[in-house]
């Protein structure tokens, strides 16, 4: 790849952005999770759990959670009984994430870093993908795609959730105001890196509508794709089947 892309609202080199988004969760992997709860008053946790229940994990399945991060899908997939690979880009995310697990005694879990691009594993290998609040940050969003499609087995299913700006215009405007002016600034109290929840805004801003995003899981060869959105498109769960 040569073209520039989007960090944030910057453009860089694909080579660029990839570097600074493995700063970014460097950076915050600490306080990741209390940051989630502050930047979306709990509501991270509700639309996990829904998220979860649109995956049906059911016990003895593979599941690979994709940019699974600190863990929190992974974990609520491993509660029902399937065996889960979380996987990251980001070494530090994992490593926080292997902590929690630890201390919560869960068992079934695997841990592994692998760019979402490019992934080591084999063909046909899991049941179902997930890849929550993540895929954004991914430079090369086709390239996941068609990779989540190649380790899935038939039937496999695909479940991605993310944000996006929401069509509601008065709640999207409020949405906005809050984002842009109170997210950097909690950022800064309690991770001392404003700049990195700027682009943690400005990358949920641009993260195409429920509907593109659709066509883009289609393109990739998923039948069957749909896109639920909640809050107007604001948090989007998108779900694919590989036949
Ligand atoms: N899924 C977790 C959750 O919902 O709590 C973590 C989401 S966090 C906002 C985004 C994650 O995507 C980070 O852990 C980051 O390291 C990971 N990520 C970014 N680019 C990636 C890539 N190309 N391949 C794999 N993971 C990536």
């Amino acid at each position: 790849m040569s073209d520039k892309v989007n960090f944030g609202d910057e453009l860089v080199s694909p080579e660029e952005k990839t570097r600074r988004v493995g700063e970014v969760f460097s950076s915050v992997a600490r306080r990741y999770d209390i940051m989630n709860d502050l930047m979306s008053g709990g509501m991270h946790r509700l639309w996990k759990d829904r998220f979860v229940n649109r995956v049906k994990p059911r016990g003895g399945e593979e599941i690979l959670d994709m940019a699974g991060g600190t863990g929190d899908v992974a974990f609520r997939m491993a509660r029902r009984g399937a065996r889960v690979t979380v996987a990251d880009i980001n070494a530090d995310m994992l490593a926080v994430g292997k902590e929690r697990a630890e201390h919560r005694g869960l068992t079934g879990l695997s841990w592994k870093v692998e760019n979402a691009e490019a992934l080591s594993f084999g063909d046909a290998a899991f049941d179902a993908y997930t890849i929550v609040f993540g895929i954004r940050n991914v430079t090369d969003i086709p390239a996941a795609l068609r990779e989540a499609r190649r380790i899935l087995k038939r039937g496999g299913r695909f479940y991605c959730m993310e944000f996006s700006s929401s069509d509601w215009p008065g709640f999207s405007k409020l949405y906005d105001s809050w984002a842009s002016n109170m997210i950097p600034r909690i950022g800064k109290a309690v991770t001392d890196d404003e700049e990195s929840y700027r682009y943690l805004v400005e990358s949920i801003r641009r993260f195409p509508r429920p509907n593109t995003f659709r066509q883009m899981v289609t393109d990739a060869g998923f039948v069957r794709a749909a896109a639920e959105p909640m809050l107007g498109g604001l948090v989007t769960i998108h779900s694919g089947w590989k036949i």
